[in-house]
Formats: structure tokens, sequence, C-alpha cells
């Protein structure tokens, strides 16, 4: 558990990893958080297949690090360990999204009250430069930097409520709801525009249930973008390999 905690800090402490360039003497955290990094820039697809061997040759690692950090993620759900030494990167079906974001809609609005309650004027200035971020982010067109720091305001508020077991589990939350996007939504979106700057004004105001509503109705877009109400082909690489095998549907 502890590494999902560190994972969650140091994920929104460094904005990701930062400057990451492959070195002997890297952790197994920190892979790990750099492939967080990769998914939450939609840079890892979902079900794309990665083995030890791979991971080790890209770190410059050993394959028994490469190891603990596929091991971490598959702890998180984020990666499916598989046969051969690999794993895939989880492709959340139809049911897990809508698990998703039912979980987040317990979660996310205690974690506003806890801020409101609890907010010293230093949070508050960080959740005013994170939102800056994502500003010049949407100004410059980074879409890679958007995304990943979208997603990164919902882990910034879980640090500010200060309990580090909800942080590690909107960071598996998140995560998991970053590959939803791909799987399920139309286009690879961050979240709605605007509607972070004005939870934290809410916030910033003291008024707990509105920020709070204001987090709901996010939320429900959030699920809109998903798309999870339509009737569409799962689009599983096991369906697909059991379709081609004619195990399932029409002959
Ligand atoms: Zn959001």
């Amino acid at each position: 558990m502890d590494h999902l905690r560190g994972e969650a800090d140091a994920t929104v402490r460094e904005g990701g990893l930062g400057d990451f360039k492959r070195q002997r003497g890297r952790t197994a955290d920190e892979i790990t958080r750099r492939l967080v990094r990769a998914i939450f820039e939609h840079r890892l697809p979902p079900g794309m297949r990665i083995t030890e061997e791979k991971l080790s040759r890209t770190f410059g690692v050993s394959r028994t690090l490469a190891r603990q950090a596929t091991s971490q993620l598959c702890e998180m759900g984020v990666f499916v360990k598989k046969p051969n030494y690999s794993c895939t990167v989880a492709h959340p079906s139809r049911e897990d999204a809508q698990a998703l974001i039912d979980a987040r809609r317990m979660v996310e609005p205690e974690l506003i009250r806890q801020i409101v309650r609890s907010a010293s004027a230093s949070d508050l200035r960080l959740l005013d430069e994170h939102l800056a971020l994502e500003q010049e982010a949407r100004l410059t067109g980074d879409r890679s930097q958007l995304i990943r720091l979208t997603g990164e305001f919902h882990l910034k508020l879980a640090e500010l409520a200060r309990n580090p077991y909800l942080a590690s589990f909107m960071m598996r939350l998140q995560v998991l709801t970053c590959l939803a996007i791909l799987v399920h939504a139309d286009g690879e979106t961050g979240c709605p525009r605007d509607e972070h700057a004005d939870i934290a004004q809410k916030i910033r105001s003291r008024d707990a249930e509105g920020a709070v509503q204001q987090m709901l109705t996010h939320l429900q877009h959030i699920e809109l973008e998903l798309r999870l109400e339509e009737v569409r082909p799962s689009h599983q690489p096991e369906d697909t390999f059991r379709w081609l095998a004619g195990d399932i549907g029409a002959g």
C-alpha cells in the first residue's frame, strides 16, 4: 500500500516525473510513476501488451525491477497479468467504467467537504497554481499536458484532504478513469473546460455544498462523455480473438 500512497503524493508533487532520462539506479516506484504518467498523458493505450523484457530494456533496469513495477500496477488494477512474463494495460469494460464513476461520486464529495473544513491559505494557493498550469496548457494547445493536468486536479484535491488512504484510492480511480475515457469516449478528452475553476471558486468561498454540487455536475459530464448508455460493441481485445476463433457471435 505504501508505494500507492507514495505514488499519489509524488505524482502530484512532482507534476508527474518531470525530466526523466534512462539511467541506472531507478527504483520500481519511479518506473511505476513514469508508467502512470504515460497513462495520464494517453501514451499507453488500453489493452497494450507490455513485457518485463521490454520494460527492462526501455528503462535500463533489471528484469526483477521491471517485474516489481508491473506488480505494483497489477495490484492497482491498472495492468492485468498475462502469461509469459507479460501484462496488458487495463481495458475497463462499460460496467467497470460505471463502477468507477459511482465510486468517485461517493469519494470526491467527502474530499471536498474535508478540504472546505481544513484548507489553509497555502492549500488554496496550491490549487490556484494547479489551475494556472491547466490554463497554460490550454492556451499553448499542449493536449498531453492538459489531459494529465486535468486528471491531476482530482489528485490534488485528494492530497489537500490529507487522507493518504483516500489519496491512493483516488489515484487508482483516476488512472482507470483515464483508460475508460480512451475506451469509451469519442475523443481523447480531459475534464470539461472551466469546471475545475468553478469547483475551486466554491472551495475558496468555503461553500462546501456548493462545491459538492459543482463536483457532482462535473462527474456527470465525465459520465456523459463515457457514453455508457449506448449499446456498442465492447472491443475488448479478448473478445476480438474469441470472435475470430468462432467462440462468440454468429458463426
Ligand atoms: Zn476534472
